[in-house]
């Protein structure tokens, strides 16, 4: 995955400056940054939700301006905020996807058994996705965003206003996930987030990348 000088002006204001980016297949990548410094925005670019003022960008191979349809296929996202359907199950969640993904129903069946397997909901499975809460809600939003095997997971601020507890259970949750085969691109506020799960971290200030490294490299020059 990749950008290269990619800009997003809101008016005056550019969320993302000419940004340059390398994220390596297989690794978990963090994109650490104050509030403002263009992290959303910039996670909204490469899944196609919003358009870039220019540059260009690369998800798995393909242009997210130009071929939209074939890169948002091999990419799922955790968005900032939650957006399940609240009067639906947890079952029924993940089933819409599977369908708005064109997936064929006996695959889909096996795989929303096997996500639910593995996030811990199976047995939760017929609660309405509005009882459950926060740190379930962001289970199930790693589920629903694995169900249709795409090959980069983005997850925007994974674990903003969770306790302690449930944002360890959501490190070993993204671990597992990234053990699966799915690269990773996340954004966070928090440094030790970053520290303990990211192979690289990059640091965003005012839209553009002001240093990246391991996170080992950043603690012995620091
Ligand atoms: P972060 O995710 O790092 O907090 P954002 O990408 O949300 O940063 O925002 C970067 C900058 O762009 C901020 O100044 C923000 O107010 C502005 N911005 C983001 N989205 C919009 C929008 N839809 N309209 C206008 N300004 C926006
Ligand atoms: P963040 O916490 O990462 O800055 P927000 O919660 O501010 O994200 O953004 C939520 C939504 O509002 C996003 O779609 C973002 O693009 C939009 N947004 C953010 N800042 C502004 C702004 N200044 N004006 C208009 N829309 C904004």
């Amino acid at each position: 995955m990749e950008t290269r000088g990619l800009l997003k002006n809101y008016g005056s204001t550019k969320a993302v400056a000419g940004l340059d980016l390398k994220v390596e297949t297989g690794q978990i990548y963090g994109f650490l940054g104050p509030n403002g410094a263009g992290k959303t925005t910039t996670c909204r670019i490469l899944t196609t939700l919003t358009k870039p003022t220019g540059g260009q960008a690369l998800v798995s191979g393909f242009d997210v301006v130009k071929e939209p349809s074939l890169a948002k296929k091999g990419m799922g996202l955790v968005p900032q905020h939650l957006n399940l359907d609240p009067d639906l199950t947890i079952y029924e969640n993940l089933k819409l996807h599977g369908m708005l993904h064109g997936m064929a129903g006996d695959k889909r069946e096996s795989r929303i058994r096997e996500m639910l397997e593995f996030t811990d909901l199976w047995d939760r499975k017929k609660e309405l996705a509005k009882s459950l809460s926060g740190g379930l809600k962001r289970r199930l939003m790693i589920a629903r965003a694995l169900l249709h095997e795409p090959r980069v997971l983005f997850l925007d601020e994974p674990t903003v206003g969770l306790d302690a507890h449930t944002r360890r259970r959501m490190w070993e949750l993204i671990s597992q996930s990234h053990r699966r085969g799915v690269t990773i691109f996340l954004t966070t506020h928090y440094i030790e987030e970053a520290e303990s799960l990211c192979h690289r971290v990059g640091i965003i200030n005012q839209g553009s990348l002001i240093a990246e490294d391991t996170p080992q490299g950043f603690l012995s020059t620091t």
